[in-house]
């Protein structure tokens, strides 16, 4: 049994309720620790430790704060195991995955910020001959980090790394669904001997961890990444301190493939943009509209391919799909998907739970689905189902792909497969999202804007745009 404990102030803490929470394995639904079910009490401690250590690491050079985050991203790297063996276990995911993607990224989140600080720019701007106005970035002391339980460690250290960058003192929350790699993080930082109160992790439900910090007047600035619906609760709750937000919210994205793609490609990227971590990124694909003529080719080798997507044990290099992150939100996907088929969507592949036998019989496993359905104001259509589950539409010409494309209130990422260049560049401009990939899916690079509009979110991050949220500016005027 993993029994995961509060970190705060340099030290492992039991919650002050003395309350635990269970944390269940998705990949075959039992109990196999706890976390602290926290509470006001616990998130006042941690910011009282923040607060007390901020004035000291603000102080620090940026050298001195990128040695600190380059010495945590080698420890994590160096526990490699460790660590891409306890988030398939929380989250359910493939371990090849958490292998390849997730624990690799958490550790470029550290060693990115790391150098980004090193050449972050301030400005001076000379006004007469003998005025001069310059500007500091300065940290905003302690910073509210929220993440969600899809890629738990990679989201958490994508807030954590940059507001210690740039001089922050931090209180993370981590979802309550996918505890366990924080908590390990927090050993590093522990055995690093990383400075006390810098860096805290609270863990518990949003509504009573999440919900305080962000109503804690000594916390300036939240970053969370998870629903929108829990994104409105918290504007709300920020809103009488006038708190700096950031919010990177749900999605519902479009591929739009062209009758000119290559095919292949377009067909084997939408397979990965649609069911890589069992759909539970923010990213996939979840509505996929095809130029017409295209669709007997397309779905052919796009059905013939999600037969092929193998559904089992996280643990085996050969399985594509491992289990949701609990039963409850596999009944959530279900319940998107039999609504779906009962407002007239015709189910093409998958449309029920998964049954693995054996020791894994109680997992949370769902098929990968494909329904077809040419009705955009279908709930499955509008609503983010956050599951292995794609609609696919038609579309006759460039005017239909792009309303379709833009007929919902997210606006996150899209993909467009084309080989002209001319559709390319005038849909990409005209998709009311954040992110736009063509011919490709989910390249990152870690210092390009990353987020939404509309209900996908508020602010962007990444590179610059990190380092801009995570610092204010403050202009000094000199008459010399
Ligand atoms: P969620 O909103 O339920 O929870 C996210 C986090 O917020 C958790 O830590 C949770 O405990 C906390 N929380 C819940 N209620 C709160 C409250 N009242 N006050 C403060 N904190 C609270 O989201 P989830 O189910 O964990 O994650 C799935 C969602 O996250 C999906 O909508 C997905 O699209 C979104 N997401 C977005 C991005 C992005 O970058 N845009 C990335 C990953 C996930």
């Amino acid at each position: 049994m993993v029994t995961i404990q509060n970190y705060i102030d340099g030290s492992f803490q039991p919650a002050v309720s003395g309350r635990v929470l269970e944390n269940r394995r998705p990949r075959d639904g039992l109990v196999f620790g706890s976390l602290p079910a926290s509470t006001k009490g616990d998130v006042d401690l941690a910011v009282t430790a923040a607060r007390r250590a901020f004035p000291a690491w603000r102080k620090t050079s940026r050298q001195e704060r990128a040695h600190w985050l380059r010495k945590i991203a080698d420890t994590i790297e160096q526990r490699l195991d460790l660590f891409v063996a306890a988030e398939s276990e929380d989250q359910g995911k493939p371990e090849w995955l958490a292998r390849r993607v997730d624990i690799p990224r958490a550790v470029e989140n550290f060693r990115f910020f790391a150098g980004a600080i090193l050449h972050q720019e301030e400005s001076a701007f000379e006004s007469q001959c003998d005025v001069l106005n310059y500007t500091l970035r300065q940290p905003l002391g302690v910073a509210g980090l929220i993440s969600p339980w899809n890629l738990p460690l990679y989201l958490l250290t994508w807030k954590i790394a940059p507001a210690l960058a740039c001089g922050n003192a931090v209180v993370a929350k981590p979802s309550e669904l996918t505890p366990y790699t924080a908590h390990l993080l927090a050993q590093v930082l522990a055995d690093i001997e990383f400075p006390r109160g810098v860096c805290n992790i609270v863990h518990g439900l949003g509504s009573e961890v999440g919900d305080a910090l962000v109503g804690h007047p000594d916390v300036p600035l939240v970053s969370f990444t998870g629903g929108t619906a829990t994104a409105q609760k918290i504007s709300e709750r920020a809103a009488p301190f006038a708190k700096k937000l950031s919010l990177e919210l749900g999605g519902k994205n479009p591929a739009l493939i062209f009758a000119d793609c290559a095919l292949d490609a377009a067909v084997e990227t939408t397979l990965r943009s649609s069911f890589t971590n069992q759909g539970e990124i923010c990213l996939c694909t979840s509505r996929i509209f095809i130029e017409r003529s295209l669709w007997p080719r397309f779905s052919e080798a796009f059905l013939a391919g999600v037969h092929k997507l193998r559904v089992g044990d996280p643990r085996r290099e050969d399985t594509k799909l491992g289990a949701l992150v609990s039963e409850a939100h596999r009944f959530k996907v279900d319940g998107f998907v039999q609504r779906a088929v009962k407002a007239g969507a015709k189910l093409l592949a998958g449309g029920k739970m998964a049954s693995i036998p054996g020791e894994l019989s109680a997992g949370y496993y769902y098929e990968p689905t494909v329904l077809f359905t040419e009705d955009p104001t279908l709930e499955i259509m509008q609503e983010e189902v956050f599951g292995p589950v794609v609609t696919v539409s038609l579309f006759e010409n460039y005017d239909e792909a792009l309303s379709l494309a833009n007929s919902t209130r997210y606006g996150l990422a899209a993909t467009i497969w084309t080989q002209n260049l001319s559709v390319a560049h005038r849909a990409a401009a005209e998709l009311d999202c954040g992110l736009v990939w063509v011919n490709t899916w989910m390249n990152r690079d870690l210092r390009v804007p990353f987020g939404g509009n509309k209900a996908s979110g508020v602010g962007r991050e990444g590179g610059r745009h990190s380092l801009e949220f995570y610092t204010e500016e403050k202009n000094i005027c000199l008459q010399l």
